[in-house]
């Protein structure tokens, strides 16, 4: 994690009061040290059918900057003041809810903070002793789900075909890129840098991997593909997606999961305009394009067959799984701000407590 953003922010800890860092301003690109903001309350309480939550683990995603924006989408946007949401890994501490016990480890919605009180509704209970209780917010949760999912019901990828996939060190292109060669494709992945490739090649597997911050990456990308791209799994948009374009194969699959490169604009980018090159590839391919949110596009019984899928694969061996763990809440901005420019490797999570 870099300290460039100077956004780290001084939390003290008082036994009977609550960190929660909420959203101050809305940014204008990215991030900056009036986005968000340090608060501390007094400690919550459980009330009659609630439990009182410690947070553990806070999961960063790229989804958190989009919460930050005032515009319409598939989820509401974080209000100011409200505490930043996140997906987190907490142990029950005080409990009137049925079905739980003090210590039990669960998966909740609670967002960056110590503690919060909960009703038990959508709340997951992982037990008292799950093996590593981070790795339901990634390989074993949303991001690997998304990987999954994304994949196999809408990328349909068929043994021989090339899947290509971006943000390949990253939990959920790693995951597909592991997923496709498990279906007997050749898989190219694309990083950010020498280190992150070879670790995509060497620990996870991929036939090859190419850095999209090489001058020449659109022809290294193409030598990679020599019988061109059936699935593009699209996580980033910009210029991957520009490269990629080009290799496109008839009837080609484009699941597309996220365009993160984007998500800090202010304005159109700098450059020619791709629209043409784009929805002309589309029609001549005839491409499948496909937009999809982990939550509401694939049916609830999905959720079950990658639960059984996954855990296998990761007890064989076949899917290995990589986290980066900042520690502190209070480092949790500026990881974020890592995370959407490309300075992490592996799945970003914080360790709050
Ligand atoms: P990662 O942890 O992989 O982080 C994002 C990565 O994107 C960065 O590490 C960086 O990797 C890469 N990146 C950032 N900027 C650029 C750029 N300009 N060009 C190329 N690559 C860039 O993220 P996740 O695995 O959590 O998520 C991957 C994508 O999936 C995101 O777009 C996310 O929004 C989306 N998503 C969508 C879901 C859905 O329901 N549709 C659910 C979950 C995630 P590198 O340094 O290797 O370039």
């Amino acid at each position: 994690m870099s300290p460039k953003y100077n956004l780290e922010i001084v939390m003290p800890q008082e036994s009977n009061s609550n960190r929660r860092v909420v959203l101050a301003q809305r940014p204008n690109g990215l991030p900056d040290k009036s986005t968000l903001k340090l608060e501390t309350t007094v400690l919550p309480q459980a009330g009659p059918g609630e439990m009182l939550l410690r947070t553990s683990y806070l999961s960063l995603d790229p989804y958190m900057r989009g919460r930050m924006n005032d515009t319409k989408s598939y989820a509401e946007p974080v209000k100011l003041g409200e505490v930043m949401t996140g997906q987190v890994i907490a142990q029950v501490v005080d409990t009137n809810c049925d079905g739980f016990e003090a210590g039990d480890y669960v998966l909740a919605g609670s967002g960056w903070q110590d503690y919060a009180v909960s009703d038990g509704v959508g709340i997951r209970n992982l037990g008292k002793s799950p093996e590593n209780p981070s790795w339901f917010l990634g390989i074993l949760g949303m991001p690997g789900y998304t990987a999954y999912a994304g994949l196999l019901k809408i990328g349909e990828p068929k043994p021989g075909e090339t899947v290509v996939v971006a943000a390949a060190s990253g939990p959920v292109g790693a995951t597909v890129g592991q997923i496709a060669k498990l279906k007997g494709c050749r898989v190219v992945g694309i990083a950010g840098g020498s280190e992150k490739c070879a670790h995509v090649v060497e620990n996870l597997g991929f036939d090859a991997c190419i850095d999209h911050k090489a001058d020449n990456f659109s022809d290294q990308l193409k030598a990679a593909c020599p019988d061109g791209v059936d699935v593009y799994f699209e996580n980033v948009g910009g210029r991957v997606l520009y490269a990629v374009l080009p290799l496109l194969n008839a009837f080609a699959r484009m699941p597309v999961c996220g365009v993160v490169s984007w998500y800090n604009l202010t304005g159109l980018p700098d450059g020619p305009d791709f629209g043409p090159a784009i929805m002309g590839t589309i029609l001549r391919m005839k491409v499948k394009v496909e937009g999809f949110i982990i939550f509401d596009s694939f049916p609830a019984s999905l959720f079950k067959d990658f639960v059984r899928d996954m855990s296998g694969w990761l007890e064989s061996g076949q899917v290995q799984y990589k986290e980066q763990v900042v520690d502190g809440l209070e480092h949790a901005p500026a990881a974020l701000n890592d995370l959407l420019l490309g300075n992490c490797f592996g799945k970003m999570v914080v360790k709050v407590e």
